[in-house]
């Protein structure tokens, strides 16, 4: 289940790379999250998926 972000639901609020940096960083802009390890089993994604304010994190 390989992990993405709705870059328009995304409000850039860091929260997802705070959390787990290894699997989420800010685009070149700092405006939106996007994923680096797509295929990441670690704890911290379960926890930006169910931190995130908007919703934008899915496992697909
Ligand atoms: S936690 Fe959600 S809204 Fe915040 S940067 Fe990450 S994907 Fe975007």
């Amino acid at each position: 289940m390989p992990i993405v972000i709705d870059s328009d639901a995304c409000i850039g609020c860091e929260t997802c790379v705070e959390l787990c940096p290894d699997v989420f960083e800010m685009d070149s802009e700092g405006e939106k999250a996007v994923v680096i390890t797509p295929d990441a089993a670690d704890d911290c994604v379960d926890e930006a998926i169910d931190t995130c304010p908007s919703e934008a994190i899915i496992k697909e």
